[in-house]
């Protein structure tokens, strides 16, 4: 079975197609700048690279544009789209809509689309895409949320304390995100952990990237974790505030004279790494400048370590235990220096990086940095999104035959 996977954004388009019998990728691409100047699709099959630029008005014209080079005659890897047996979505919010990855017919797109307002900057790009693949190709499509991994936690730590009702009404909450990357790695942390004699256990996910989120999943489940409503909350992030004060808002809106949608658009764009440090929103280019003395680059560092060690303390104490810590996301997969001050002077949980293996760790693969005699696993377990999504919509497409 061949599925395709694919992450709209609002001017962007990530695909994969992969193979279900070995779970291989057949060929990936991204189409880049839909609707604006300068669209073009860099499709990625048997290690060459094609890229190709037109102007695309919209999803459709970028999704034709994608089924164009899967079939492509020389470079293609399908030779008709009957061939895709389901296209599985990534999707940000699920809102209270959806409690798992569904199957989309005409009653679950009207569902969808009733749930848009919760993630405006997200889920407007992901309808449009469904329509346009719902259009272009007979086949399944089914939509795997960012969030549902989520759905476990219990309502004392999704909750806002604002009045019952208006949650109720309103259904603001925290949902938390990176739900199929949290998912993935700590199922692999648990498989891990079994192949220890490990049968309970204790896990905090630490996906740090761009956006970074940390989850407590305890035997498989999630209880908590520090995104919220929408992805702004939690860690300090690349460009995103995170946590703050709300009553922050009222000053900051006559303090800088905006409004609500720029505060918001401010605390997304113009905050984190990148307002701390004045340096930039990416870490390697943090560290660069940390390392030749930027104090504020340093601060900005600090500030992301320090966020991180809270979790750590308040997530074990929400879990009654800890026994693994896992590192994924750019900056989780491919950073030892963060790792390594994450877990410093952390002996007194059974915390204890082995500084060599986490120096010397190989890129793409699961590698426990632990020492010896460090009572907490400490992984660092490269993500896979789309795997996740692709095996998802395997599921519930089989589901439907059943
Ligand atoms: P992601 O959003 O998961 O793609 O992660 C992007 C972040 O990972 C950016 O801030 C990058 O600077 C960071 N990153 C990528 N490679 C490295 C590396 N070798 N060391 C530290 N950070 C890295």
């Amino acid at each position: 079975m061949k599925i395709l996977v694919v992450n709209a954004g609002s001017s962007s388009l990530k695909y994969q197609l992969i193979e279900m019998d070995n779970e291989e990728v057949i060929c990936k691409g991204g189409v880049e700048c839909i609707g604006i100047e300068g669209s073009k699709i860099s499709h990625k099959v048997n290690g060459k690279e094609y890229v190709i630029e037109k102007h695309l008005a919209n999803h459709t014209d970028a999704f034709n544009l994608v089924m164009e080079c899967l079939t492509n005659k020389e470079y293609g890897s399908i030779s008709s789209p009957e061939e895709i047996s389901a296209i599985g979505h990534r999707v940000v919010h699920s809102g209270e809509a959806f409690d798992k990855s569904t199957y989309i017919d005409d009653e679950a797109l009207k569902r969808l689309e009733s749930i848009t307002h919760l993630a405006p900057l997200h889920n407007p790009a992901s309808l449009a895409c469904l329509k346009s693949c719902k259009s272009i190709v007979d086949c399944p499509n089914v939509c795997v949320f960012d969030t549902v991994f989520h759905g476990t936690m219990p309502k004392k730590a999704k909750l806002y304390a604002i009045p019952y009702e208006d949650y109720e009404a309103s259904k603001i909450r925290k949902y938390g995100f990176h739900g199929t990357s949290h998912k993935f790695v700590s199922q692999e942390a648990i498989k891990y952990l079994k192949s220890k004699g490990l049968n309970h256990s204790s896990i905090i996910t630490c996906h740090l990237g761009n956006g970074s989120s940390i989850t407590a999943v305890k035997d498989g489940k999630c209880i908590d974790t520090s995104m919220g409503m929408t992805p702004l909350d939690g860690l300090i992030m690349g460009t995103r505030c995170g946590c703050m004060d709300p009553a922050a808002v009222e000053m900051l809106a006559e303090f800088k004279n905006m409004s609500i949608k720029e505060i918001t658009q401010y605390f997304n764009k113009k905050c984190g790494f990148l307002g701390v440090s004045g340096v930039s929103s990416d870490f390697r280019k943090l560290c660069a400048a940390m390392n030749e003395g930027n104090e504020r680059a340093k601060l900005a560092f600090d500030m992301f370590v320090y966020q991180i060690r809270k979790y750590l303390g308040s997530y074990s104490v929400a879990m009654e235990g800890l026994n693994c810590i896992v590192f994924t996301g750019g900056i989780g997969e491919n950073g030892p220096v963060a790792r390594e001050a994450v877990c410093e002077n952390l002996e007194f949980m059974g915390i204890k990086i082995d500084k060599d293996l986490n120096n010397n760790a190989p890129r793409g693969e699961m590698v426990d940095i632990s020492a010896k005699d460090s009572k907490v696993k400490i992984l660092v377990i490269p993500t896979n999104e789309e795997l996740v999504i692709a095996r998802e919509t395997e599921e519930v497409v089989n589901s439907l035959k059943r």
